[in-house]
């Protein structure tokens, strides 16, 4: 079987058109059908209840159908869709601004709130993670053209930063770039957590990449397997790149909105980027993505640069800003710090695990088995929806409202199904 990971259920009703006859092969499906979502439950359509620990892909941060964005979804849907941005819509501005202010936020290094830089951040609103790093690209592209003369890019060994075809080669995947070359030329790529590396490609470019505008980073590496960048890393890379006049670039697309208990994993830290790219969590399950830039840099952009049809339309602005609302007004950093604890406490418990990694409520462990596809698969049967990175590494990126009964719900079933498929 090419696609280990998909596996036949005999007992699918075949009453549904087959999804592999209609949908592009670009997905290992697996044979389940939701219908359905409340907090961090699924069903599916035979009414089977599954403990989420995937939400989306770390998107549904307030849970399935959360209250508050069922209601603003429906009252924005009975006012005004789409109107284009040669206009203000209502609540775009609002997000913005409420964006400027988590942006700027500053934390300790667990992530509880201390104070703000006092920083002003002006974003432009699109559609989805990729996009939302394209436009980073671009901004920081532009910067430097008019500023240093520098346009390369550098980002890290192993990260993900989409499937577009820039994002894809500053994502550090040869397997996932090569039957897509040729990509756009300007990007190179170093270890994570390496700083006399990175010294190195600021000081001496490759001639391919030319001289280096800004470099791009996630906090916790998500799609690679969940690969933490060590704090003091991040504290020198801020100071390489203010050194070598380049701009950082975070992205943020998968830590964001309180994920790793922070408003922003770079917070914890103690460092403030240039740039920062959003998506997943600012919509809470609708699509949205956004780019942010303290305001000297992001001034460099000027009308005609960039633009989006669908970007911040009305729908997405009154969700994104009820969303970011409500994990203010919830609190729910805090419960991520606790919550987050206990789920690695629960990990570091379950049989064969050799490493717990991640913080808050984005967490991976690593087997010493190659199980983790199976673990996937088989967990379906016991009502728990999870996710692997290659055979060995299990990541749980549940909702952010999961409670630690949840936790614990979850690996007791787990636990058992590791040791049958490891028996
Ligand atoms: N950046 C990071 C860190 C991601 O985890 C992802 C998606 O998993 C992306 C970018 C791409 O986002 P999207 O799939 O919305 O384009």
């Amino acid at each position: 079987d090419p696609n280990p990971s998909r596996f036949q259920n005999p007992e699918k009703e075949p009453s549904m058109p087959d999804a592999s006859e209609f949908l592009m092969h670009t997905y290992g499906r697996l044979p389940v059908t939701f219908v359905k979502g409340r907090g961090a439950v699924l069903t599916d359509d035979r009414g089977r209840d599954y403990l989420d620990f995937l939400a989306g892909v770390g998107v549904v941060c307030l849970g399935h159908c959360h209250p508050a964005l069922v209601e603003a979804l429906k009252r924005q849907a009975e006012r005004l869709w789409q109107a284009s941005n040669y206009f203000t819509v209502e609540h775009s501005t609002e997000l913005a601004e409420a964006l400027s202010g988590l942006l700027s936020q500053t934390t300790d290094e667990l992530g509880h709130l201390a104070g703000s830089t006092g920083s002003v951040w002006r974003t432009f609103f699109c559609n989805s993670g990729a996009e939302a790093n394209e436009g980073a690209i671009k901004v920081a592209r532009k910067w430097g053209r008019e500023r240093t003369g520098a346009t390369g890019i550098l980002s890290l060994k192993r990260s993900f930063h989409g499937r577009t075809l820039a994002t894809l080669a500053a994502t550090g995947q040869e397997p996932l770039q090569a039957a897509f070359r040729p990509l756009p030329p300007g990007f190179a790529h170093v270890e994570l957590n390496d700083a006399a590396a990175l010294a190195e490609a600021l000081a001496r470019p490759d001639e391919a990449t030319g001289p280096v505008c800004a470099v791009l980073i996630e906090c916790i590496q998500g799609e690679g397997g969940v690969w933490p960048a060590d704090l003091d890393y991040l504290r020198e890379v801020r100071r390489l790149t203010e050194e070598a006049h380049a701009l950082l670039i975070v992205d943020e697309v998968q830590t964001g909105f309180f994920r790793t208990g922070a408003p922003f994993a770079y917070q914890a830290a103690g460092i403030e980027p240039d740039i920062v790219s959003m998506a997943k969590g600012l919509g809470g399950g609708f699509p949205m993505g956004a780019v942010a830039a303290r305001a000297e840099v992001a001034d460099v952009m000027a009308p005609g640069d960039h633009g989006s049809t669908f970007g911040g339309n009305a729908l997405a602005c009154a969700v994104g800003a009820t969303v970011v609302r409500t994990l203010v007004d919830e609190g729910i950093g805090e419960h991520v710090i606790a919550c987050g604890e206990h789920l690695a406490k629960v990990l570091a418990g379950l049989p064969h695990v050799t490493e717990v990694r991640g913080r808050g409520l984005m967490r991976g462990i690593s087997l010493d088995a190659p199980v983790a596809t199976a673990a996937v698969e088989r967990g379906l049967d016991e009502g728990l929806v999870l996710n692997h990175i290659g055979d060995s590494i299990l990541r749980f990126l549940p909702p952010l409202v999961v409670t630690e009964a949840q936790v614990d719900a979850m690996a007791e079933r787990l636990g058992p199904l590791i040791e049958r498929l490891c028996g």
